[in-house]
């Protein structure tokens, strides 16, 4: 691959220097460190090939509309790098150097939103366009930006565009597209590296897994991802910092859960997680080898993993209710036999035990109420399936979480041949069910509206006057 290396420059930002006594500009060295500018590239549209017909039509707008307004704006991240693998960016984040109440004036009705992170949600045409304020380097280390352990609380320093650059977490993540001129800047080496199919982080890696340890995850997700292999200072020391995913405050970490399985390559990412032994300081409560951070996962998780993949392939819903109800389900049956032994019934046993479980993992990874109460619900229906005949099949199946337990029996019988039987008959039960409901349904649904529906008045007649 050809680069163009057009300027080869470091430019220091006036925040990095001071005047000393005599007026002269003195370099601040202890932070001019934590700046790792390299080669500064730009790769044009003749190099890299990314027509502006390919970009969201909305990103270009949003980043056109700034500049006019006489700002610097780029279309930057994950859409840059999907586009220059060929593939489809899922959304599009746009950097600018306008501040967010500047972006506000030339967006009236845009939100800002975000503490830790504030930055503009500029929506066009239902399109939510993500528009951040490029970021500096943190003032100071000891300031009430970042934790005791270098984790950074808040990041809105503002700074330039190659500040923001070296900010970011991967060199492919850094890529900052003009859709109005076609040129890419680059000024970590992220082009190289999304050529060579390297996951490289930006700057020293133990630091900056300490400012954001999410990042961690982020490196697992991009793997499984993009199918990229890290480099080996940025894979050296994930496996022995993933503690420090303790720290995240357990509502991000649910968002990033969100992400890592509920985006089409949940079964890569969980081996990802299972390389790097990430699994267990996301999920403490799975079954691990010693202290190792992998869990032990049986063919039920896998599956509902490939599943979850599948149904997003082919545009259907997904819900981490289901999954969670997976990944969570080892630990919940392992609690509930041990009550059940301790002489409480089946349903008592399951209901406590899943009431056990999710208050341990909701210290870890939050779950809104709206997903924990399914997912409870599809691990309390496991032993009514048993009931095959009478009323209470009726009613079982009539319950609004049916399909999902069904669907999570299913999975059980991957590695419970014994269910296999049971799962036949609730299936063959259904196509009876579907045929005959649905037509009651129908019938019922054109007697109400027959009953609703409001008479229609006859208008009287007036005489237009083609009829005069
Ligand atoms: P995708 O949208 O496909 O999940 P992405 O790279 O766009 O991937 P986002 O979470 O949308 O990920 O973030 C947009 C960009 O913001 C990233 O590409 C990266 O440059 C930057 N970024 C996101 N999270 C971090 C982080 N924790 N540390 C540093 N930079 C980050
Ligand atoms: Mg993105």
């Amino acid at each position: 691959m050809l680069l163009l290396l057009e300027a080869c420059h470091v430019k220091l930002p006036l925040s990095l220097c001071s005047t000393d006594l005599n007026g002269c500009a003195t370099i601040n060295t202890e932070r001019f460190r934590k700046l790792i500018i390299t080669n500064h590239i730009v790769i044009p549209i003749a190099e890299h090939g990314i027509a502006v017909q390919q970009l969201c039509p909305h990103a270009t707008e949003v980043v056109r509309r700034l500049q006019e307004e006489g700002y610097e704006a780029y279309i930057v991240g994950g859409s840059v790098r999907d586009l220059l693998l060929g593939k489809v960016p899922k959304d599009y984040d746009v950097a600018t150097d306008a501040v967010p109440e500047e972006v506000k004036t030339v967006f009236p009705r845009c939100r800002l939103i975000g503490r830790r992170f504030r930055l503009a949600h500029v929506r066009m045409s239902g399109t939510l366009i993500e528009v951040a304020t490029f970021r500096g380097p943190q003032v100071n280390d000891d300031d009430d930006h970042k934790h005791q352990n270098g984790r950074i609380l808040r990041d809105n320093v503002w700074g330039s565009l190659e500040e923001d650059a070296v900010r970011r977490d991967f060199t492919i993540n850094a890529l900052f597209l003009d859709p109005v001129s076609g040129d890419i800047q680059d000024f970590v080496g992220g082009y190289k590296d999304l050529a060579d199919r390297k996951l490289r982080l930006i700057g020293d890696a133990r630091t900056r897994y300490r400012e954001d340890p999410v990042r961690l995850l982020r490196a697992a997700r991009f793997i499984a991802k993009l199918g990229v292999e890290p480099a080996t200072e940025t894979k050296a020391p994930i496996t022995e910092m993933a503690p420090l995913l303790h720290d995240i405050p357990p509502a991000r970490l649910f968002e990033e859960v969100c992400k890592l399985f509920m985006t089409g390559h949940a079964a890569r990412t969980w081996e990802a997680l299972q390389r790097f032994e990430l699994t267990r300081a996301l999920f403490p409560i799975l079954k691990g080898e010693g202290k190792s951070g992998k869990a032990k996962a049986g063919n039920l998780l896998i599956k509902a993993l490939e599943n979850t993949d599948e149904r997003i392939a082919i545009e259907k819903p997904v819900t981490p209710a289901f999954l969670l109800a997976a990944i969570l389900w080892q630990p919940v049956r392992a609690r509930a036999d041990t009550l059940q032994s301790e002489g409480l019934n089946e349903f008592a046993a399951l209901g406590q035990a899943a009431d056990e479980v999710m208050s341990s993992q909701v210290q870890r990874t939050a779950i809104p109420r709206r997903f924990s109460v399914v997912t409870r619900q599809i691990w309390t229906m496991q032993p009514r399936f048993k009931n095959t005949h009478g009323r209470r099949a009726k009613s079982l199946m009539q319950e609004r979480r049916f399909r999902a337990a069904y669907d999570f029996m299913l999975l059980r019988a991957e590695e419970d041949e014994s269910l296999k039987a049971l799962c036949d008959h609730w299936t063959e039960a259904q196509k009876g069910v579907t045929l005959n409901t649905g037509q009651r349904q129908f019938d019922e649904r054109n007697k109400n509206d027959a009953r609703r529906r409001p008479r229609r008045r006859r208008r009287p007649r007036s005489k237009t006057p083609a009829a005069k």
